[in-house]
């Protein structure tokens, strides 16, 4: 078990796992880790070496040459692909729907697993994603089940994606993706999206990003005490 202070988070998209991951590890004062930008990266890697993101075989001849690493600088979190900054590309309807779907192989998971674990060896790190409770951080004592209902996910997506001024998609389209990978992410056989039975489980459906926050920092706290 890691002797650092590992803090797991996942639920499905858009349930503002990292808008609260990111507050908490500053809060902490600890590194933040958005897991889903690695399967984003994996699945850009795929695309430009033309194999497609169901192609199970294919994926297993370049994953050795997928180079993903994290580093962090003065905006954050940042995912270099073979040395390439390619943070910015990655948050894609595209690229969401490629990472849903790269995401299923066993052989992809294992790989980005091992680096995300490694990770919470070396740090004090707050990740979030679909199996950090389950599978890669199973032995911290710190593990959340963040979720909302698909409707107020789809709104929330579709209200920043205006804000940046993204008209790419309509609410319904944007509620339509999210539910098939609501549906890739929790029916895939290997390592689907589930609540660890000792996560605690946050509803942010009718709460704000402060309560939630609160909610949060004070069931870390009070894991805290109870461990000394
Ligand atoms: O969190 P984000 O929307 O960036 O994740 C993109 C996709 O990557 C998810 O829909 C999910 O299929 C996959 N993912 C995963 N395991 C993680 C993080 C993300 O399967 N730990």
């Amino acid at each position: 078990m890691s002797e650092h202070l590992n803090i797991a988070i996942d639920g499905p998209s858009g349930a503002g796992k990292s808008t609260l991951a990111k507050a908490v590890a500053k809060e902490l004062n600890i590194r933040y880790l958005d897991t889903g930008s690695m399967y984003r990266a994996m699945a850009l890697y795929a695309m430009r070496r033309g194999v497609g993101v169901t192609d199970e075989a294919g994926l297993k001849t370049i994953l050795d040459d997928a180079d993903i690493t994290v580093v962090y600088d003065a905006r954050g979190q940042r995912v270099l692909l073979c040395g390439e900054d390619v943070t910015d590309r990655l948050r894609t309807p595209e690229l969401s729907m490629g990472a849903s779907t790269v995401s299923a192989h066993p052989c992809v998971r294992e790989k980005l697993a091992r680096l995300q674990r490694e990770v919470g060896k070396n740090y004090d790190v707050v990740m979030d994603g679909r199996d950090i409770t389950t599978n890669v951080l199973p032995e911290t004592k710190y593990k959340f089940f963040v979720t909302a209902s698909p409707e107020v996910r789809a709104m929330r997506r579709f209200n920043e994606m205006h804000a940046r001024g993204d008209a790419s998609e309509t609410y319904e389209q944007v509620l339509a993706a999210l539910k098939i990978r609501d549906h890739n992410d929790s029916t895939r056989s290997y390592m689907p999206l589930r609540k660890a039975e000792d996560a605690m489980l946050i509803d942010t459906s009718e709460l704000s990003i402060d309560e939630a926050l609160n909610t949060l920092l004070e069931a870390i706290r009070q894991k805290e005490t109870e461990q000394k």
